[in-house]
């Protein structure tokens, strides 16, 4: 806590496009009250000082290297409550693709003549290295909801993360189906919150939210097949955001998410 008695959040970038952090900062704009209720001791993309006592740890982005663990580790150390900020760091996200090629030739492929300059391995979340107290998904995350979140923290509440699908959402805002226009969609298997916004807009949702817990994985799939996707076409759109966790289920010798 601060002499003034709030308390003392911090928030921390590993590999992402910082877009998250971005959306905070815009949170923070439209809700400035929560300046009232909390002091920002650490924030790189908003603010120079640099404050290593706080309580509450948002991280943004995935863990890509070895050296990255030992910085998560201290973060964990520091803070009595870690949340995963966005979907790099609640799932690994889109830089969890790099896992699906040699990692060789990634690592060719960025950085060239000077690959060899550079720690890489494959990405994962945050909560492959440590404990993580809760997760803000979305790519990026939603503004509203990280509002809302810091609020459910601040009393002591579990966060208001929903567990039902996109679908309800999209129901509700009296959208006509995707399927109904020829197009696809993960929207029965993954989790609202983000007003089914994608939809809306007449985009597929790709699953930046991640699943809902238990996904009627075998019912998506098949509906994804009668909308002419191969099985090369549906792998590819199940791990657009998910890769790491697909792989994993893999290695237990499951083909699901
Ligand atoms: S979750 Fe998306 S918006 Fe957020 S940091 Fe990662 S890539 Fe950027
Ligand atoms: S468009 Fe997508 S989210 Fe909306 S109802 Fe259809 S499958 Fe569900
Ligand atoms: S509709 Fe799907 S892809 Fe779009 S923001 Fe929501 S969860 Fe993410």
């Amino acid at each position: 806590m601060s002499q003034n008695g709030k308390p003392k959040i911090a928030f921390f970038d590993f590999t992402c496009c910082e877009g998250c952090q971005l959306t905070v900062i815009d949170s923070l704009q439209t809700h400035p009250e929560l300046l009232d209720v909390v002091d920002i001791v650490q924030f790189r993309e908003a603010m120079s000082e640099k404050g290593e006592d706080y309580l509450v740890a948002f991280i943004e982005g995935s863990c890509t290297r070895e050296s990255d663990e030992e910085r998560l580790r201290k973060i964990r150390e520091q803070a009595s409550i870690v949340i995963a900020l966005g979907a790099c760091a609640h799932l690994g996200g889109i830089n969890s693709l790099k896992a699906l090629h040699p990692l060789e030739d990634v690592r060719k492929y960025v950085y060239g003549d000077k690959a060899d300059w550079y720690e890489t391995y494959d990405a994962r979340p945050i909560d492959a290295v440590i404990k993580v107290d809760g997760e803000i998904p979305g790519c990026p995350i939603d503004r509203d909801e990280f509002i809302a979140c810091v609020k459910a923290l601040l009393m002591g509440k579990k966060l208001p993360i929903p567990d039902y699908p996109v679908c309800v959402e999209c129901k509700l805002k009296e959208n006509v189906c995707l399927f109904k226009k020829g197009k696809v969609c993960l929207g029965p298997i993954t989790r609202a919150g983000c007003n089914a916004i994608c939809p809306t807009y007449g985009a597929s949702c790709e699953g930046c939210r991640g699943y809902i817990t238990n996904p009627n994985d075998d019912s998506m799939r098949e509906v994804l097949a009668e909308a002419g996707l191969s099985v090369d076409e549906i792998t590819s759109i199940y791990t657009m955001f998910t890769t790491y966790q697909v792989q994993q289920k893999m290695k237990q010798g499951k083909e699901t998410v």
